[in-house]
């Protein structure tokens, strides 16, 4: 026996289900005791049969598991949820009521008031509303959401600004990688030298979303962050990586070093410093004129780090600036993974 706490991955044939699988194979508190996904992948081997496109070897110990339907009775106390976000819903609450913590990518139950919509180093203490939830639903289990992968970047790097300056209006036009569409996605005849000014629900997901996150804990409920956002989402042609240009308008005026200093002082809790996840920095800003590019900067924080760059001041609104996230690690695995690890830390699993 490792010691360490078992927990299976739902739609680990996925991108982000892969993603899953290479932070968990190395991870040292948990330990995959179980992969899932649809009926016509389950019964095979994992290796025969998943299209693996992380730059490590598949660990040989996965390769071999034999993939299984995500349904309730697998083992483990944690289940990783990337699963098609059609069929997401009635499967995490099935998990959920089995007594299972599901700590889910897809979007079914993000914006649902019992459950916590999570980034660790901003709002761990939405996690509380897991006693609502299972005193509502009667569960012993319990859903836990990240963000959309453009929202997980935007409301971190915003949470500084917010704290300190009082975010009123907010302009955000993102360009998108494809592997936010999972695989195989969107058709390379569509993507390959072409820019797609549209990516469904993505604009409402990103001014819902970062409202919620931003928004303040009362005794039993999240009242959301009163900030206009405007979203313009598209995607481009690149792997990994969305990077966005936003434009803020704040309650009280301040200079772009103000800025550059409230994000660059910015840390997590102490409780959330220590869990392995987290980054030592989880916004870095770059001064460089050209910073940050999705090629160069995506990997900062082990994929976890926010990157900040051209902060100056903006005729239309307060300040603008450009922000790069991972979308498969900090926008999707990563923040799950570090949300269960909150979970374990604050006795909720164990
Ligand atoms: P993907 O590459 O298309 O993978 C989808 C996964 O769902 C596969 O493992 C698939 O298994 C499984 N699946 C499909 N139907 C199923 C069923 N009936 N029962 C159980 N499993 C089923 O998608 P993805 O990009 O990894 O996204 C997964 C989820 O995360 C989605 O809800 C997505 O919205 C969300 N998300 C994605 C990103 C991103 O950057 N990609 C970021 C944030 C959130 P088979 O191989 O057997 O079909």
């Amino acid at each position: 026996m490792s010691g360490r706490i078992p927990v299976c991955i739902l739609g680990a044939t996925g991108t982000v289900g892969q993603k899953f699988v290479r932070l968990l194979a190395e991870h040292p508190q948990f330990e995959i005791a179980a992969l899932a996904a649809s009926g016509q992948s389950a019964g095979k081997r994992y290796g025969d049969i998943v299209r693996w496109r992380e730059s490590s070897p598949l660990p040989p110990v996965v390769a071999s598991m034999t993939v299984q339907r995500a349904e309730p009775g697998l083992p483990g106390k944690v289940a990783f949820s990337a699963i098609e976000a059609d069929i997401a819903g009635e499967v995490e609450r099935a998990f959920a009521q089995a007594g299972v913590f599901v700590v889910t990518n897809t979007r079914t139950h993000r914006m649902d008031p019992t459950v916590p919509l999570l980034i660790p180093e901003v709002n761990p203490d939405h996690l509380q509303l897991l006693t609502r939830q299972q005193r509502e639903q009667g569960w012993s289990g319990g859903i836990v959401a990240n963000p959309n992968c453009s929202t997980a970047g935007l409301a971190l790097g915003m949470a500084p600004l917010h704290r300190a300056f009082g975010i009123e209006k907010l302009f955000v036009a993102t360009m998108q990688a494809v592997s936010g569409a999972g695989y195989p996605g969107v058709a390379s005849l569509d993507a390959i030298g072409n820019v797609i000014p549209y990516i469904g629900g993505e604009e409402e997901k990103l001014e819902e979303e970062t409202r919620k996150i931003l928004g303040v804990l009362g005794a039993n409920a999240v009242t959301e962050a009163p900030i206009a956002v405007s979203a313009h989402t598209n995607r481009v042609p690149v792997v990994d990586g969305h990077l966005e240009v936003v434009s803020v308008g704040l309650a009280h005026r301040v200079s772009p070093e103000e800025a550059m200093a409230a994000l660059e002082g910015f840390r997590a809790p102490e409780e959330v410093a220590r869990l392995h996840s987290t980054p030592a920095r989880p916004v870095e800003v770059d001064r460089r004129p050209d910073r940050p590019q999705s090629r160069l900067d995506l990997d900062r924080g082990n994929g976890m780090t926010v990157t900040i760059g051209r902060v100056r001041p903006c005729p239309l609104l307060d300040l603008r600036l450009v922000l790069l996230s991972h979308n498969t690690i900090r926008g999707a695995a990563g923040a799950a993974v570090q949300n269960a690890e909150l979970l374990v830390a604050r006795g909720w699993v164990g």
